[in-house]
């Protein structure tokens, strides 16, 4: 599953978000939910979709599909250090697709700030320096070596991995993520196997009160400031309201208070649709009478690519894939509909999946 890692200074906020994550179980009230370990959280994606799908075909079950959260705590200054745990942390890091990188924009005079002050810029900045200071003792001790091979063999991937390490390490001195570094497709590739913290795609997410979740305020606007040419998805939650509001029994009691607020959906579902965008993630289903499921895979996958996600057999095996478009059921009703009214394609390994789709895999065993 997707695993999404949520970094930040210490009284960020990062354990209510985790907490009403966790509790997202609160928008779709028979989606199973998980807590494997104190600090990792398994939420169901929510999705409209499904629920249409699960009223037309009246399956056992429904799955939709899932986000692993992981809460990392204790990224204080010195991590890269291995100070506080440090690198343990880090470690966690690495094994994350993306980061949500809580930064504290409430003031709250009972609650200490680690550094005195509320500030996210200086904030991020503090997570920023650590996650760039390991990934720059990353590329330097590869560089020697590779530099070696690069010169000797004139092997031509080395010397791409070369010249990535460079771009990448001069990045990191000037303070620069590796994400801010321009690759091409050729460089981009080599640059996948260096697992670099700061390459991974980043979300911030503004932890705010409740007075200013629909206006933003002095704090937010200095974050958005100091980001804007990073190209990153700036979110504003107000991560204890929304803690309380999951705490509510009913739906629609939860509705209500979001729309007392003035909001539409709750900050939980804003933050999983921003991560599927900034993973360029999509979702396609299955729709049987036993099972109506959601199934994520990356944008732009081909047929068998796609069947993968399911089971690696499928992928190998792959023959050909029956497609539906989501509308399509919709109008239509049912699989049979579909196919009596021409709407069900068949199509082979070259097809490029897309968002909605209802899938049926032929595949050899
Ligand atoms: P962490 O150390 O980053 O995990 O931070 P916590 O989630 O434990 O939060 C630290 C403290 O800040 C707790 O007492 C929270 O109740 C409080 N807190 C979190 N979000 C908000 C908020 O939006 N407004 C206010 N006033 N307090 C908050």
């Amino acid at each position: 599953a997707l695993k999404c890692g949520i970094v930040g200074l210490p009284n960020v906020g990062k354990s209510t978000l985790f907490n009403c994550l966790s509790n997202a179980k609160a928008q779709s009230a028979n989606f199973p939910f998980c807590t494997i370990e104190p600090n990792i959280g398994v939420i169901t994606v929510p999705d409209d979709r499904l629920t249409e799908l699960e009223r037309l075909v009246k399956p056992q079950r429904v799955v939709p599909t899932t986000v692993e959260i992981v809460d990392i705590a204790g990224l204080v200054k010195g991590a890269s250090k291995g100070e506080g745990l440090g690198n343990k942390f880090l470690a966690n890091i690495r094994e994350t697709d993306a980061i949500i990188h809580v930064l504290r924009c409430f003031e709250d005079d009972n609650i200490t700030h680690v550094d005195g002050s509320v500030d996210p810029v200086r904030d991020k900045e503090v997570i920023d320096i650590e996650l760039q200071l390991k990934d720059l003792e990353t590329v330097e001790a590869r560089l020697p070596k590779v530099e070696k091979t690069a010169v000797a063999s004139k092997d031509p991937d080395s010397k791409k991995l070369y010249e990535v390490l460079l771009k990448f390490k001069e990045a990191l001195l000037a303070g620069k993520s590796a994400r801010t570094v321009e690759l091409t497709d050729a460089e981009e590739k080599v640059a996948r196997g260096l697992f670099l913290l700061t390459s991974k795609p980043v979300m911030y997410v503004c932890n705010v009160d409740e007075a200013s979740i629909l206006t933003g305020n002095k704090h937010v606007e200095a974050l958005r400031k100091a980001v804007a040419d990073e190209n990153a998805e700036v979110l504003m939650i107000a991560a204890r309201t929304e803690a309380e509001i999951a705490e509510l029994e009913s739906y629609e009691e939860r509705q209500m208070f979001l729309e007392d607020l003035g909001l539409k959906e709750s900050g939980v579902a804003k933050l999983i649709k921003s991560a599927y965008r900034l993973l360029d993630l999509q979702t396609y289903f299955t729709a049987g009478e036993k099972e109506v499921r959601a199934w994520t895979f990356p944008k732009g996958a081909l047929a068998p690519q796609a069947a993968g996600v399911i089971h690696t057999d499928f992928e190998k095996g792959f023959i050909r894939a029956e497609v539906i478009k989501y509308d399509d059921f919709l109008k239509y009703g049912s699989e049979q509909a579909c196919k009596e009214a021409g709407k069900m394609s068949v199509e082979g390994k070259e097809y490029v999946v897309c968002d909605g789709d209802i899938m049926h895999f032929r595949f050899n065993v």
